[in-house]
């Protein structure tokens, strides 16, 4: 699955097109029913960010077109006019390069820029103050992990990230919020901001306890587990030895 540091790379790859006119066209035909082509074509694309696991693409005129990548979607930049195989979701061309989607997901024009995510953690600079008082402003009973997992708290953080980062701070996913202090609450959003931006600049990150159920923990030796947690039931791995 595609996270926050996936996205924020297509977003560099992208950053060639910004400025450009681009022609706009969307070859699957399950691409077509937004009728985005007609609606984008030779207008000028004027940023391409990555807000959570969103990419957001504004054009001219305000139009905001978002891209969720969903479990298998991707983007790729290539010459204009290279040759391929299949039908992409969409295609910018610009005068040198052309922006290509692959087996798309979601795509969705917007008249206003999208703001219900929260901060994002991928910034150069996260606002932690901001990630902990949206944290703090829900239900407090709710498992931290879960927590982490809410694109409207903060926005970027998928399952691999919030497994390592909560290992990395000795916090337990099944702790309530309302029983993790604000330092608590820095310490792991820090974390999962310090290994996502090493993953973004291509440093190597080994699994603690992310898919390493029944191995055993890098610090205390006790064998890592895993549990569904949340209304969409993400697995969740810990180490029980270490992990409170
Ligand atoms: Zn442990």
């Amino acid at each position: 699955m595609p996270e926050g540091d996936a996205l924020h790379r297509a977003a560099r790859r992208l950053q060639p097109l910004v400025g450009e006119r681009v022609e706009v066209e969307t070859p699957n035909p399950r691409a077509q029913v937004g009728r985005i082509a007609e609606r984008l074509d030779g207008r000028r694309l004027l940023s391409v960010e990555a807000v959570g696991k969103n990419l957001l693409l504004t054009f001219e005129g305000g139009t905001v077109l978002r891209s969720h990548l969903r479990m298998n979607g991707r983007w790729s930049v290539v010459p204009r006019g290279a040759t391929r195989r299949g039908r992409p979701w969409l295609v910018l061309r610009g005068s040198r390069l052309e922006a290509v989607q692959w087996n798309g997901p979601v795509l969705e024009l917007h008249t206003r820029a999208i703001r219900r995510l929260g901060p994002d953690i991928l910034t150069e600079d996260p606002d932690l103050d901001r990630m902990v008082s949206k944290l703090r402003a829900g239900e407090q009973g709710r498992a931290l992990g879960d927590a982490l997992l809410d694109q409207r708290l903060v926005a970027g953080i998928g399952n691999k990230w919030r497994s390592e980062a909560l290992w990395a701070v000795e916090l337990s996913p099944w702790r309530p919020l309302g029983e993790t202090s604000d330092a608590q609450l820095r310490a792991v959003l820090g974390a999962a901001a310090g290994q996502m931006r090493g993953s973004l600049e291509g440093r190597r990150h080994t699994n603690r306890v992310y898919r390493r159920v029944g191995r055993p923990c890098p610090r205390c030796g006790e064998r890592i587990v895993s549990r569904g947690q949340g209304d969409a039931n993400r697995i969740a791995y810990w180490c029980p030895g270490c992990q409170r």
